[in-house]
């Protein structure tokens, strides 16, 4: 096929790329979104494959087998709640494979843009890869989720990324002396590495938005460094997309992406959060009669409602509930869970409207006219130390006020924290009543007295 006809399906592809971006903005249109997202990856990767510039299918066919062989296993093997650490790893690999692009691409007698493109695809897919490792470590608890910081830091990272960049400078002006390539490589994992480890507690969120813009902005550069168009128009797609989602992550949470970035979530000690009151527990009998009273009722989904699969359960009532002639909604806070969207998606599974989820703008302000706020595994979105407490390290940011219903129940199974790790005195609050348990379990027992 000549040139012309691939750069034409590479326009077509990323024509049906962006409208199909466009598509995914609202839950209403979002299957349809991500069917042309697939189709114009599709158009993109047979143009890619009949292109002259293909060297070696042999090659192509062994690293799809081996790659679908690895994919199909993971996706298989992992639980519905390990889904944000999968996509947390497959961010890492994408950098890691761009890493590789770059590094294939190289010829000794490339010229210098080229070789600093290459450099950049190495760079960024480095910091990718190792940053998102990290994340993946801390989303699942496999190492300590608080920041780490230590003295000098920020003088070892700026070390860091100024030898980088002289490394990359020396790599880009004489591409045929390997040493520079292999330093820049090695300073780049250490550097995602160090650009992670700070970052900790209720900001993960924006670090896993960043690492996804950053697998965009890798997939860029490589696409620059093979001269691969359609390369370098999805990866800025994914990068921008990445980056505007970084930033709606940060006004969720009232934070800078510098401060994000560069100050560390606990930087206000938990020890003085002081915490007045009585923890009150409830058990399901008498919190079905409040809810059978109940005329309107809030529906506050976070992490735990993902960990113990009660999407369904939670429709049921929802149902139950209306048919008792109770107005029922849905708040969703942007950073609960542990992926962005993460509740719409559950909830989605489970056929719940999509009028029916409210985000928080739009929740908070009825909150004093509803009867009963029902907080299923969510803790620190629903934590009102960050309006009153100063000395917080959530403090500022935007929750949603459910000790603002006349009653709350709050489902979980015992007093242990959020993924912050902070106190909430939501739980020993007048107006709150904790009904301990499995979230399902809890659900399905209020279900049964309802029938
Ligand atoms: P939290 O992590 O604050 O709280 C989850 C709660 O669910 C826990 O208190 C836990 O209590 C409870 N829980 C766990 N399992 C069950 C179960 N089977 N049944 C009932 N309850 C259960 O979740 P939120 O959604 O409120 O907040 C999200 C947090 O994660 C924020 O700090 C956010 O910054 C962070 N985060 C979000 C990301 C995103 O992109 N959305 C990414 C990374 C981090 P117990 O153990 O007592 O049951």
């Amino acid at each position: 096929m000549d040139a012309f006809s691939i750069n034409m399906a590479y326009v077509v592809s990323a024509v049906l790329f962006i409208v199909g971006l466009k598509r995914l903005g609202s839950p209403a249109t979002a299957r349809q979104g991500n069917m042309l997202s697939s189709i114009a990856m599709l158009v993109a990767i047979v143009a890619a494959l009949v292109d002259n510039a293909i060297m070696s299918y042999q090659m192509i066919g062994i690293g799809v087998i081996i790659g679908a062989l690895i994919g199909a296993f993971a996706a298989k093997r992992v639980e519905m709640t390990g889904m944000p650490e999968l996509v947390a790893l497959f961010n890492g690999f994408g950098g890691l494979a761009s890493l590789f692009v770059g590094w294939a691409a190289i010829e000794p007698s490339s010229e210098v843009f080229t070789a600093f493109t290459i450099f950049l695809s190495i760079l960024i897919g480095g910091v990718t890869f190792t940053g998102s490792i990290v994340a993946w470590a801390k989303l699942s608890e496999r190492i300590n989720g608080r920041p780490m910081m230590f003295a000098g830091q920020r003088v070892v990272n700026a070390l860091i990324v100024v030898s980088v960049f002289a490394c990359g400078y020396m790599f880009s002006i004489d591409p045929s002396d390997h040493t520079w390539l292999y330093a820049a490589i090695a300073l780049s994992f250490v550097f995602g590495i160090m650009a992670v480890i700070p970052i900790g507690g209720a900001d993960m969120p924006v670090v896993i938005s960043l690492l996804n813009s950053y697998s965009g902005l890798a997939a860029c550069a490589a696409g620059f460094a093979v001269s691969n168009n359609i390369l370098i128009v999805a990866g800025s797609l994914v990068g921008a997309s990445g980056i505007i989602l970084t930033q709606i992550m940060c006004k969720a949470m009232n934070r800078s992406l510098s401060h994000v970035l560069f100050s560390g979530f606990s930087a206000v000690s938990n020890d003085v959060v002081e915490v007045e009151g009585e923890i009150k527990p409830i058990s399901s009998d008498d919190a079905f009669y409040v809810l059978e009273a109940a005329s309107s009722v809030a529906i506050i989904p976070g992490y735990g409602m993902a960990v113990a699969q009660a999407q369904h359960v939670v429709k049921e009532l929802q149902e139950l509930l209306e048919n008792n002639g109770c107005e029922v909604n849905f708040g969703i806070h942007p950073v609960a869970g542990r992926m962005p969207g993460h509740m719409n998606v559950l909830l989605a599974e489970a056929d719940v409207s999509y009028d029916q989820l409210l985000e928080m703008d739009e929740i908070n302000p009825r909150m004093e006219n509803v009867d009963v706020a029902i907080v299923i595994g969510a803790n620190d979105v629903v934590n009102p130390a960050a309006r009153e407490v100063k000395s917080s390290p959530i403090y500022g940011m935007p929750v949603i006020n459910v000790d603002k219903a006349r009653t709350v129940f709050v489902l979980k199974r015992s007093m242990a924290s959020g993924f912050a790790g902070i106190e909430n005195p939501l739980f020993y609050k007048d107006n709150t009543r904790m009904l301990f348990g499995d979230a399902k379990e809890t659900i399905s027992a209020l279900i049964r007295q309802f029938e």
